[in-house]
């Protein structure tokens, strides 16, 4: 199927990560023909398995919430179960190299009254943030003008206290509190239900894992499309004429009557459209460019922290290391942990120079058990061949009141879906789901028209 073809469909849908795939999946059900061209040599996108000490381990997407309706529904279709994030024991902390047991509540009263104050300075900034269509909230250009960093400044915010921030920014957007929209920060948020669910194990964002890793969510979906997925196709060219549209890779030329295309914002510039997109289309993919972040994953014989009553559950402000996370599969099997590394200290280095690093700020938090390790492995989405970056946008000052309006309004017969398309839970697989949901039934009811 993968061979070189022309052939004629309903919809083409440009990239198999959730968001295609769903969209592909619901139109199949309401039977129209459709068929998914995805560049990467395999579907996921941004989910991504790899192996360490013979477990399967998530590259990418990993963690699932209570109210991921969406992706916790697909599961079940697809006989997917869940595991629970370990989460019993205490955490490590290191700011300013200063190593502290138990997480936020060890650190100094006068920090965790002031990173109290800043989170709770933020959720009410939140509270009455729209999530779709935020750019008409009537402080929406004052809290776009400035960067997330800068607040924080005009905040008077301490330095354990942006310490702490930046950590957060980098796990979720790939980028420090400095290039980071003071209005983007606050519409996640929204967006994720609130600063507590956001940072919670249990009961919020980190509590669930797909049993045998998300992408068998995305492996699932693509076996039921079966030969309607082509990979190893990048689109080059979207060309509209009169009531078609074509689509072309370099090997196969697909006519449809609608396209859907779901790379995200920055990577929909790499398609040549004709007619070209109005120029707003492109000041959005030049604002909406993705994030880096590294992670890495440790393997040891057991999980020797939880000896010493340790979650696992470690974050610091080292260049290297900013976040740990337990992984293991049992007590008794490999210790694994997750680890979170900053892109900007660790991308440029070879496997040897990114283990050692790794390895040295692990003993720095749990000990020189650390140095113990069985395995070792990395995946660095800024360095990605196919569209790379991750995990989501850092969309910089003034991007969402000039452009976020852009983000999803269908261009002729081209329809936009993808994470960062979705109101609720955008930047996460749930995102990706409802945002090809919503592109099939906008997608749908055009094509139930024309019939
Ligand atoms: C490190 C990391 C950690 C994350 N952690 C979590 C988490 O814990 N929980 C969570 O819910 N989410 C997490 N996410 C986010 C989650 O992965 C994404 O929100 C979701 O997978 C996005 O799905 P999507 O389909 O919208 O986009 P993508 O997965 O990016 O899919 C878009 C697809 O389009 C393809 N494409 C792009 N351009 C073209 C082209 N020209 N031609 C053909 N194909 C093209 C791409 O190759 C890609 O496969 C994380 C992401 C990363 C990177």
């Amino acid at each position: 199927m993968n061979s070189a073809s022309t052939r004629a469909v309903d919809v083409v849908i440009v990239g198999a990560g959730l968001a295609g795939l769903t969209a592909a999946d619901q139109l199949t059900q309401a039977g129209h023909d459709v068929v998914v061209v995805e560049g990467r040599d395999r579907v996921g996108g941004r989910i991504r398995t790899t192996e360490v000490a013979g477990v399967s381990v998530d590259a990418g997407a990993t963690w699932v919430a209570p109210h991921h309706t969406a992706v916790r529904d697909l599961a079940s279709r697809l006989g997917r179960g869940f595991v629970t994030q370990f989460h019993r024991g205490k955490g490590v902390i290191s700011l300013g190299g200063k190593r502290r047991i138990e997480s936020i509540t060890a650190l100094p009263p006068w920090t965790t009254v002031d990173i109290m104050r800043i989170l709770s300075a933020l959720q009410k900034r939140v509270d009455d943030l729209p999530v779709s269509s935020p750019w008409e909230h009537p402080r929406a250009e004052q809290l776009d003008s400035m960067s997330l960093g800068e607040w924080l400044s005009s905040k008077r915010a301490r330095k354990d206290t942006r310490r702490f921030l930046n950590m957060v920014s980098l796990v979720h957007w790939g980028a420090p509190v400095g290039d980071l929209s003071l209005f983007n920060a606050l519409r996640y948020i929204k967006s994720f239900g609130g600063i507590e669910t956001m940072l919670k194990v249990e009961g919020g964002d980190q509590q669930d894992r797909v049993r045998g890793t998300a992408h068998t969510l995305a492996g699932g979906l693509a076996d039921t499309l079966d030969s309607r997925v082509l990979v190893d196709s990048p689109v080059t060219r979207v060309t509209t004429i009169g009531d078609r549209v074509t689509v072309e890779t370099g090997r196969h030329t697909i006519e449809a009557r609608y396209v859907i295309v779901t790379a995200s914002p920055t990577h929909r510039s790499t398609i040549e459209f004709t007619p070209a997109l109005p120029d707003h289309h492109y000041g959005l993919a030049r604002s909406w460019r993705l994030g880096a972040l590294s992670k890495a994953f440790v393997a040891f014989d057991r999980p020797f922290w939880r000896d010493e009553g340790l979650s696992g559950e470690g974050m610091s402000d080292n260049e290297t290391v900013f976040l740990t996370f337990d992984v293991s599969p049992d007590a008794d099997g490999p210790g694994i942990l997750m680890v979170f590394c900053d892109a900007r200290g660790f991308d440029a280095c070879d496997e040897d120079e990114r283990r050692r690093r790794v390895v040295e700020h692990l003993v720095h938090l749990y000990g020189e058990g650390a140095r113990r390790t069985i395995d070792y492995t990395d995946f660095s989405w800024g360095n990605d061949t196919f569209a790379p970056g991750g995990p989501n946008p850092a969309v910089g000052p003034r991007a969402w009141t000039s452009f976020g309006r852009f983000l999803r309004e269908p261009f002729g017969l081209v329809h936009w879906a993808g994470t960062e398309t979705a109101d609720e839970t955008s930047g996460t697989m749930n995102g990706a789901i409802l945002s090809g949901q919503r592109a099939a039934s906008e997608v749908a009811a055009r094509l139930d028209r024309v019939s």
